[in-house]
């Protein structure tokens, strides 16, 4: 039951905020279903129709809007990347619903994510797993991303500024490993840091040419079994802390 209002501004205030709460969530839905849009157009690459349904829910729970710069806020539900300062980018939400489904976080896991940025896919990861580390080599975005997830009440998030090239091995190991930067080649450290049955999803290729989504599977004798998934453009893993 609502409560009846003090006065008539409150009412208008708080019709306001209903107001932006509707138009929030109705812009959420849209983006909901630009992704399925296109998980279907590229069904033949990705090998299904349509993705996991508690991922897609993940995904309608994160406010992408808190996660953009305030400059971009207008455009934070469009299916596309956007810029979030120091040369970097937030990903696509069909990427980001892709290689999160691709993932196939539990909610028992030990994630580990490579390249924090805003600390969007960290959000949609926590909201799957039991624990999300994650590494990012700019120290401003660690920082910043840190403190958004704390504020949204995120408290299964450990961020650590540090090359990713390296993992995390504290924490090892990890049943899922997701790499939001390009890498020419999978860092060993990742491999050994993957639990067996686990799976490690990564761009693959050289920056500034398009990469090779891949899933990596661990088999429990230890042997790692290769998927190309689709192509796609990441900005590059870098080496040199920031
Ligand atoms: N998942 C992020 C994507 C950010 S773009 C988001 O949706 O916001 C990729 C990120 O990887 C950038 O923030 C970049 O600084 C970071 N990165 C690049 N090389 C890295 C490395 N060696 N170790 C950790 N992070 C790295």
């Amino acid at each position: 039951m609502a409560l009846p209002s003090r006065s008539g501004n409150d009412r208008i205030a708080s019709g306001d905020a209903e107001s932006e709460d509707a138009e929030l969530r109705a812009e959420r839905e849209a983006m909901l279903r630009d992704i399925a849009d296109e998980v279907a157009w590229t069904r033949q690459e990705i090998g299904k129709e349509a993705l996991d349904a508690e991922v897609m829910a993940a995904l309608s729970r994160v406010p992408r809007e808190l996660f953009v710069p305030a400059t971009e806020r207008r455009f934070a539900f469009v299916n596309g990347p956007l810029p979030i300062g120091h040369g970097q980018t937030i990903s696509q939400p069909y990427i980001v619903a892709l290689m999160t489904d691709l993932l196939e976080p539990r909610s028992a896991d030990r994630i580990l994510e490579i390249g924090t940025g805003s600390g969007y896919q960290t959000a949609v990861l926590a909201e799957l797993a039991r624990e999300v580390y994650s590494v990012e080599i700019i120290a401003a975005l660690a920082n910043a991303a840190r403190a958004r997830l704390a504020r949204l009440g995120y408290d299964n998030v450990s961020i650590r500024h540090g090359d990713g090239h390296q993992g995390w091995p504290e924490h090892a190991p990890y049943d899922g490993i997701i790499v939001t930067a390009a890498a020419p080649h999978i860092p060993p450290a990742l491999l050994e840091q993957l639990k067996p049955g686990g799976r490690l999803v990564i761009p693959v290729g050289l920056p500034e040419q398009i990469q090779q989504l891949e899933v990596v599977t661990k088999n429990a004798d230890g042997t790692l079994t290769h998927r190309d998934v689709l192509r796609v453009a990441f900005v590059p893993m870098t080496r040199d802390l920031r």
